[in-house]
């Protein structure tokens, strides 16, 4: 048997390969509030071009503010689960109020999507069942799935003719009930799924239709309500997960809504609910004047959509290649790992901070920069962006002068 030190000395040497590699992701420090610009560590004050901030709420004043408010009244924390001492007033107020907003019937909260979604399928399908899910699937949909006993099926990412045949084979298979899940918007590429063609093709086999909103919750679709709106299926969704920690404030959170008798049952059985802190109470009422801020005008959203228009047709305009879409997420093209961190660190030094993305966060040979637009960014921040891009791009040969 090998021995502790052993053990420690292994992990050193993985790291070191990982770092060969060039696959070692370190940690900028960040010394003041998220938004449009960021204060570094050095003091030096950049545009930032990588928060989830869609809506620009991570600072906003009405929402600092209910979260004081929220300390002041309902104190800091419950030090309970929900289902001992950690239900306030204000956890149902904002359950109905994502609900509503949502357009379904009831909604739990959790520590974080990521538990929204390890402890979603583990509850509800058993092995007689059938789980089907997107190829690019977020990883807490893959480790929620791996904890749940139903058969699985994988389809090639938004291809819906792999999608038919995952469903024949489950019903060749003789599943019971079959669930197909699917993220609403996929992070690296910012695709949207293509959730109207899905419906139909679900509810042809009987199917249970569920998304991940953590990328769409707050802004996609003309009222913010997310992919399912934006795809005109809004209302036609079994179940829906999503995040408090990316537009609708970014502290941290989550939730997953659907069916009365869906919650029901995962306040009965879901692990991450039954065994985690409840969320603190000054993210709940936070997170309430948020909705209350999204339901009464749809400005954040649509100050969005232009700066995401502007952004995707300037950066095009100065030579660059982008994912075409419409979402935030505009991935700038650069195929070469070494090269988008060259890219990466020559926008810090001209104040745009902007991370390089390369395998295995996607696909070898499909390195990237991923920009985010945010409602946050003024159209001269957005001019700023380009006008560094070109820079940078001009001088490693990126694009053409
Ligand atoms: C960010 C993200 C999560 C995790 O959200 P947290 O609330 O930070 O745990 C889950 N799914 C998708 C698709 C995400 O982008």
């Amino acid at each position: 048997m090998s021995s502790a030190q052993d053990f420690y000395a292994h992990l050193t040497q993985e790291l070191q390969a990982i770092r060969a590699a060039g696959l070692y992701k370190s940690e900028r420090i960040i010394s003041g509030p998220q938004s449009a610009l960021v204060r570094l560590a050095d003091g030096r004050e950049v545009l930032n071009l990588c928060a989830n901030n869609y809506l620009g709420l991570s600072s906003h004043p009405a929402v600092i503010e209910a979260a004081h408010e929220a300390l002041r009244t309902h104190g800091y924390g419950l030090s309970s689960v929900r289902f001992i001492c950690g239900t306030q007033d204000l956890h149902k107020t904002l359950e109905q109020r994502l609900s509503r907003f949502l357009g379904t019937e009831d909604t739990i909260l959790y520590a974080a999507a990521f538990d929204a979604n390890g402890g979603l399928f583990e509850p509800l399908l058993g092995e007689q069942d059938a789980v089907i899910s997107d190829e690019l699937n977020h990883a807490s949909i893959i480790d929620g799935i791996r904890l749940c006993k139903a058969s699985r099926y994988r389809y090639k990412h938004n291809d819906m003719a792999d999608l038919v045949r995952c469903l024949e084979e489950a019903k060749a298979a003789g599943a019971r009930f079959t669930l197909v899940f699917t993220d609403g918007v996929f992070s690296m590429d910012g695709t949207i799924a293509k959730l109207d063609e899905i419906r139909a093709i679900t509810d042809r086999y009987g199917a249970l239709l569920g998304i991940d909103e953590c990328h769409a919750s707050g802004f996609l679709g003309k009222t913010g309500r997310g992919t399912h709106e934006y795809r005109n299926v809004f209302g036609q969704i079994d179940l829906i997960t999503g995040t408090l920690g990316k537009a609708l404030g970014g502290a941290s959170g989550g939730f997953t809504s659907g069916r009365r008798e869906v919650i029901e049952m995962l306040r009965q059985r879901s692990r991450p609910y039954l065994f985690s802190n409840t969320v603190a109470p000054s993210i709940v009422g936070a997170s309430i004047a948020v909705l209350d801020l999204l339901e009464s005008s749809t400005a954040l959203r649509d100050k969005l959509e232009a700066n995401t228009a502007y952004f995707r047709a300037a950066i095009q305009a100065a030579g660059f290649e982008i994912k075409p879409g419409t979402h935030p997420i505009v991935p700038i093209m650069v195929y070469d790992a070494a090269l988008a961190q060259q890219l990466s660190a020559r926008l810090l030094e001209l104040g745009v901070y902007a991370v390089g993305f390369f395998f295995p966060v996607v696909p070898k040979g499909q390195a990237r920069i991923r920009v985010q637009i945010s409602a946050g960014h003024e159209r001269i921040h957005l001019e700023k962006a380009v006008a560094a891009f070109t820079q940078a791009g001009l001088e490693l040969g990126l694009i053409k002068g």
